[in-house]
């Protein structure tokens, strides 16, 4: 593919000043910023592209090749990379960013994160993310809890200060790097010297290496242990729902960053009442004669118990609805109602006292089921559970 050329890459003119080449790529690198543009190649690409045409406009002495040869100096180059353009990585672009942002990590600032690896610098470990149950009873999400766990976790070395190293002497300057964390190639080609800074693979960054480790942790900064951590769960959570705690997952070592702790509610079931949503139902049996004649009784729910009261002539099937008694939304005021299902309680076995009476009672005209237009049908109850 043929090469564009580096001023219109960056939309500058040909005679540009130095200072408007970096404020032009000051604004592509911002705008094509691999972090900005997770997973778009195509940005990726100009991304890389307005790197290399700044790598060589930046530069007095590649500009000037650059206007007098063209691209075509490239073909003639030891290594294919020409400019150190087509060559460039990742990390090659980022350890531009120094001088044209200032700072070590130029873009901590405009997308939050930053870069940790940008600039061949101190890599910083990040701590693995913990996952557990909490398990809560419908009384404890209606209202919301705070739980205390005893979580099993990797957690920071306290006889080496997470370091790793057996005393403050055991460090020793990194051979490979001096000290500095970063390592930097030179490489020669046809436009004189190209330097590139990556991470020094000895000591990962660290500037330093550790002669002899910690004997608790063996060097790894961290151990197994157990921390307890309190969990404050906002009411109306549900099954399956994730909450999570930044920073309260595995420690890392050495001044690195904790993983985060991930919390998966469990819902306890209840006794007699059952979840539908944010409401609440509850099944009432009633036996036919105090439907008949009319009655309270009390029913649980997840505040207490209630008195309600059941009207003379109540059909089984009805649903009452307590307005307020069911669960909270999650970051809401709204809270949802419990049903109370009637079901009408028929007894299975009669003493022969019973059985005389009822029998007197069978033929009687106003134990003849007689429905009428105005009960409702099953099909209606059910719409009126769900609006
Ligand atoms: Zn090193
Ligand atoms: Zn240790």
């Amino acid at each position: 593919m043929a090469k564009r050329d580096y001023y219109d890459v960056l939309g500058v003119a040909k005679g540009a000043s130095a200072d408007d080449i970096k404020k032009a790529y000051r604004k592509m690198a911002i705008k094509y910023h691999p972090d900005k543009n997770q997973g778009d190649k195509e940005a990726e690409e100009k991304f890389k592209e307005a790197a290399e045409a700044y790598e060589v406009l930046s530069s007095p002495e590649k500009r000037q090749r650059y206007d007098q040869f063209g691209h075509a100096a490239n073909a003639s180059s030891a290594n294919g990379g020409g400019y150190g353009g087509g060559g460039m990585n990742m990390d090659d672009i980022f350890s531009q960013f120094g001088d044209i942002f200032g700072g070590g990590s130029p873009f901590e600032g405009f997308f939050g994160g930053g870069r940790q690896s940008g600039g061949g610098g101190r890599r910083v470990a990040r701590g693995s993310n913990l996952r557990i149950k909490v398990r809560l009873t419908l009384e404890e999400i209606a209202n919301g809890a705070e739980k205390k766990i005893k979580v099993n976790k990797q957690i920071i070395c306290k006889t080496c200060d997470g370091s790793g190293a057996k005393d403050k002497s055991s460090f020793q300057t990194c051979k490979t790097c001096g000290g500095s964390g970063a390592v930097r190639r030179v490489t020669n080609t046809i436009l004189g010297q190209m330097q590139t800074t990556s991470t020094c693979p000895t000591c990962n960054g660290e500037g330093s290496t550790i002669l002899s480790k910690c004997t608790v942790c063996h060097g790894d900064g961290v151990v197994r242990g157990e921390e307890l951590i309190t969990i404050q769960v906002p009411a109306g959570v549900s099954e399956g729902m994730q909450l999570s705690m930044s920073g309260k997952g595995n420690a890392a070592p050495r001044g690195g960053v904790p993983g985060d702790l991930i919390i998966l509610i469990e819902e306890v079931p209840h006794e007699t009442l059952k979840r539908d949503g944010n409401n609440v139902i509850f099944d009432l049996h009633v036996n036919f004669i105090d439907a008949t004649l009319g009655t309270s009784v009390e029913v649980p729910t997840i505040d207490g118990k209630v008195k309600i009261k059941i009207d003379p002539g109540t059909q089984g099937g009805k649903i009452l609805r307590l307005k307020g008694k069911g669960l909270p939304e999650v970051n809401s005021y709204h809270r949802g109602d419990q049903l109370v299902h009637i079901n009408i309680w028929t007894p299975k076995a009669l003493s022969r006292e019973e059985r005389e009476i009822l029998e007197k009672l069978q033929n009687s005209p106003n134990f003849k089921p007689n429905p009428g237009k105005n009960e409702k049908s099953f099909f209606e109850r059910m719409k009126e559970y769900f609006e």
